[in-house]
């Protein structure tokens, strides 16, 4: 996002957040601007809902655009931005909630910007049927790849040949490699996505949703508070990814990885980096925490008993630093 930003002549402004809350801070977010400043983007983080409307305020008070990044917050459609919003965003990208392996919605408050939108998209080149084809059983074969025995025989070739199976699944997984970045986004839904996208608009099954927060609540009642997680204070949270906050991520994840879970550091993350006139708005509680992140493999059709496995692990990893 913040490359897009760059591409477009614009300088991408950090802004620091609450690490109990992930709300970015208001006082900061007040300092970070100037007269040079044209917008302010909120990226709703984890599945956490950021309060708009003292945004929406300051924004006003500076004549700023108001862009709401809902990629992690998709709900099934409850939440569709707030009104007052100009630019809502939406992801069906390949690890998001109701994926239809790409595409985005926008809604735009201004209809003569949305008009320039189009008339801008009606230029790009429509994705091809069979490379969207191409896509799904890409990822259909990652699903049968989930299936146990057959997931355990490949991951044991690849270490007895010494390859890190973790990185070419990374590769797989992602959306955008290579440097024709521009070209590859600057593309138009093909029928198949369009189908797809819609499906999963009307018909996603907001149990999966329940049973995603559920899974998080017995973790965290589990953890009971001994391990930090982001997000804790958070007014709403739909857990699209579970993170936990420990000193030494690498030793958390080689422990799990040794009892089966494959849990992440979320290196396609980064902390934006301010301007070099603006080392007062270096993103320092950011910055510290995706430092000392973990993502759990915690989704909705674990077991209880997996579940319990897991948080023993996490609860002997910090009980050892005391
Ligand atoms: C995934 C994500 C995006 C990118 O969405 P694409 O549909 O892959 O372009 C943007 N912002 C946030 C916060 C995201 O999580």
């Amino acid at each position: 996002m913040p490359r897009i930003a760059a591409h477009h002549g614009l300088v991408p402004v950090p802004v620091d957040i609450d690490l109990g809350d992930l709300e970015p801070d208001l006082e900061c977010m007040r300092s970070a601007i100037t007269p040079k400043t044209r917008m302010i983007v909120v990226a709703h983080l984890f599945g956490t809902r950021t309060a708009m409307e003292p945004i929406i305020e300051l924004a006003r008070e500076h004549d700023l655009m108001v862009v709401e990044d809902c990629a992690q917050v998709y709900d099934g459609g409850d939440y569709l931005g707030h009104p007052d919003s100009d630019v809502v965003m939406f992801s069906f990208g390949s690890i998001k909630t109701a994926t239809a392996f790409g595409g985005g919605v926008f809604r735009m408050k201004d209809r003569e910007l949305m008009a320039t939108m189009r008339q801008l998209q009606s230029a790009y080149p429509i994705q091809g049927e069979l490379k969207y084809l191409y896509k799904l059983l890409r990822y259909s074969a990652f699903k049968w790849l989930s299936w146990y025995p057959l997931l355990a025989m490949i991951v044991a070739g690849y270490k007895i040949l010494g390859l890190p199976y973790d990185k070419i699944f990374n590769g797989l997984a992602k959306g955008f490699p290579g440097p024709d970045f521009f070209d590859r986004i600057r593309t138009r839904p093909s029928s198949g996505l369009l189908s797809v996208m819609l499906r999963r608009m009307t018909c996603y099954n907001k149990r999966l949703l329940d049973r995603r927060k559920r899974k998080a609540c017995e973790m965290l009642d589990l953890i009971d508070g001994q391990v930090q997680t982001p997000g804790r204070e958070a007014r709403e949270h739909s857990y699209w990814v579970f993170p936990v906050y420990v000193d030494d991520p690498q030793r958390l994840i080689g422990r799990l990885a040794k009892a089966g879970f494959d849990a992440t550091q979320g290196d396609s993350m980064a902390v934006v980096q301010p301007p070099d006139d603006r080392e007062d708005l270096v993103p320092e509680n950011s910055q510290a925490a995706l430092e000392s992140m973990v993502f759990l493999p915690l989704y909705p059709a674990m077991t209880g008993r997996g579940i319990r496995r897991m948080a023993r692990i996490l609860l002997e990893d910090v009980q050892g630093d005391q």
